[in-house]
């Protein structure tokens, strides 16, 4: 079995982020598995590599190391690109000129930042194609069968959605997110997909390209997300919630808050990364529930 945190490298890491990546690793480490570090920047506009740089001192700094080098995305296109060729060779999949805005519009249910896709391109004439190429460049979708996928999560159950026709390149060329992170799971062996419950979503359509480029499905754990007072995921303007923004809090400390909230140990502990290893119990998070946790109990740690 072999794990790993995949993060984007688009800003420092915020106490959610470090809290994923905690229990990614105890949930390897606890097994004396392997676990791997990737840099998801496919962005290259929103990615740098001093985010990467600070986001992998930071996991060093709570206690995580890693095998391997940290594989970066941005190295790996023609691997996203041979897998999209695979795709359209199978008549899989249809260029798409629809902007956000049009879909947003033309969504029966639209609903939340997880947008649904409604096909508008996807039968459309050669002619019709012929005249929005020349209204804008073309994304590439896959066209999806209309088949419920069910994801039974370590974490959050079972949980089935059916597959919208998901963005494989965007119009800009780059390979999309749920494209890319299905072929590098599958490239580096990953078998334990530790991540946060906003991606549950997406996983559906994951495994169907999983499926359709012949890969295997790795087991899933999606992690709740911290929130801030606002009932929001956690973001710089909530405050002290990177290391940086931590800095004179003692990282057993910090580390002890993420345990407690993950239901490892009594709230107020002060313990390191690899001491929680001795009776690491993925039934005790699950115990804790499916509830966001709000950035107030992990600071009263601190306070
Ligand atoms: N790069 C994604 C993020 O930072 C995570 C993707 C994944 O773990 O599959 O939200």
């Amino acid at each position: 079995m072999t794990g790993r945190f995949a993060p984007s490298p688009t800003g420092p890491l915020h106490l959610g982020n470090l809290r994923t990546a905690l229990l990614a690793w105890l949930l390897a480490r606890a097994n004396g598995e392997p676990f791997l570090v990737r840099m998801e920047d496919l962005d290259r506009v929103t990615s740098s590599v001093e985010h990467e740089r600070r986001q992998l001192a930071d996991l060093a700094a709570i206690g995580l190391d890693w095998d391997g080098p940290v594989v970066r995305q941005s190295e790996r296109f023609d691997r996203y690109h041979a897998a999209i060729d695979a795709l359209t060779e199978q008549g899989l999949t249809y260029e798409c000129y629809c902007t956000r805005r049009e879909i947003r519009e033309a969504a029966r249910a639209p609903h939340g930042p997880d947008l649904t896709y409604p096909g508008t391109c996807r039968d459309l004439t050669a002619a019709q194609r012929a005249a929005r190429r020349r209204e804008r460049p073309a994304a590439l979708r896959l066209r999806a069968p209309a088949e419920p996928i069910t994801v039974e999560d370590g974490l959050a159950g079972s949980y089935t959605a059916v597959p919208d026709d998901v963005v494989l390149r965007r119009n800009d060329g780059v390979p999309a997110y749920n494209l890319a992170v299905v072929v590098d799971d599958a490239a580096q062996g990953v078998t334990t997909v530790v991540r946060g419950d906003d991606l549950l979503g997406s996983t559906p359509r994951q495994i169907l390209l999983q499926r359709l480029l012949g890969l295997p499905t790795p087991t899933y754990v999606h992690v709740p997300l911290v929130v801030g007072t606002d009932g929001e995921r956690l973001a710089k303007r909530h405050g002290a919630v990177t290391l940086e923004d931590l800095a004179g809090v003692p990282v057993e400390r910090i580390v002890g808050a993420l345990a407690a909230s993950l239901g490892l140990v009594p709230e107020g502990t002060a313990v390191t990364a690899g001491e929680l290893l001795d009776d690491f119990d993925l039934a005790r998070v699950a115990a804790r529930g499916r509830s966001p946790v709000p950035l107030a109990d992990l600071q009263r740690s601190w306070a």
